[in-house]
């Protein structure tokens, strides 16, 4: 089948490659498709998001490589967008206004309904972040912050119906077991909720593979369990690597395809000027 990945970085946000080094080696890997989605600014001080600045040189560089590699690849244009309750809500307005061929929308900050700045980052390599971010900002009340999470999730897709939500269960990343297990009743209800939302918009979910390859997480985002619940309900599925480096373009790509397959998954989503279905049966 053909191979291809709508979530990446490079190093106009925290990626180590530039983006003609990611496009080589995605045609070096046999990708037909693929779409550069760097993280979208956000409005606060940070290390990992494109700077103002710098979009329309993000924008015209992604539409010179898409004319420069158009025999070898098909490429696109997008962001990954961080949505926090009150800070960064407008996801679609912007991807719209960049003239983006589709977007991500993904929580990586967790923010409560109140006056508070403070934000629960439960991304990146650091589970001491994670921790301390629920002791000061949730009372070490794990129920409570996972329970925003998801709730903000919901509101992200409402408000902005985004072509693809990345990594929707990362909150399980750092638990490693030690706050919650997935199969808590309270934990699994928040998930099939969300899933719900999903359905309603038609979102597309995807399989991101990052956690597994860079040994931060045992099963993909998400992991086995969801992605049965995500068949039952129809809710379409993308793979997507999230590669920050040339060489994890396509990592452990053919392996979520087995996985999924192996859980009864016929087809899979794929963006070709607009998004469509590839049968993997
Ligand atoms: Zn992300
Ligand atoms: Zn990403």
């Amino acid at each position: 089948m053909d191979k291809f990945n709508f979530h990446s970085h490079s190093t106009f946000c925290d990626g180590k490659s530039t983006l003609e080094e990611m496009v080589v080696s995605a045609i070096e890997k046999g990708l037909k498709y693929y779409g550069f989605s760097s993280h979208a600014c956000v409005p606060f001080e940070n290390h990992f998001a494109l700077k103002k600045d710098e979009i329309k040189d993000y924008l015209t560089q992604t539409h010179y490589l898409k004319e420069k590699y158009k025999d070898k690849i098909k490429l696109f244009t997008s962001m990954e967008f961080d949505y926090i309750t009150d800070i960064m809500e407008d996801n679609r307005k912007q991807a719209e206004e960049f003239g983006l061929d589709y977007f991500i929308s993904s929580v990586h900050e967790v923010k409560e309904h109140n006056d508070s700045k403070d934000m629960w980052f439960i991304d990146g390599h650091d589970s001491k972040i994670y921790d301390d971010g629920l002791r000061d900002i949730f009372d070490n009340d794990i129920k409570r912050g996972v329970t925003r999470f998801y709730l903000q999730e919901q509101e992200m897709i409402e408000k902005n119906r985004p072509d693809v939500i990345g990594h929707f269960d990362k909150i399980n990343m750092h638990n490693k077991n030690r706050y919650f297990n997935i199969n808590d009743a309270w934990y699994e209800e928040l998930v099939r909720s969300t899933i719900d939302v999903m359905k309603k918009y038609d979102t597309i979910c995807e399989i991101n593979t990052r956690g597994v390859y860079k040994h931060r997480s045992d099963d993909f985002f998400p992991n086995k369990k969801w992605i049965k619940i995500l068949l039952e309900k129809n809710v379409p599925i993308t793979i997507s690597t999230d590669c920050h480096k040339a060489d994890e373009v396509d990592l452990l790509f053919n392996q979520a395809i087995d996985i999924v397959k192996e859980i009864g998954v016929k087809e899979v989503m794929y963006f070709d000027n607009q998004w469509k279905k590839m049968q993997i049966v």
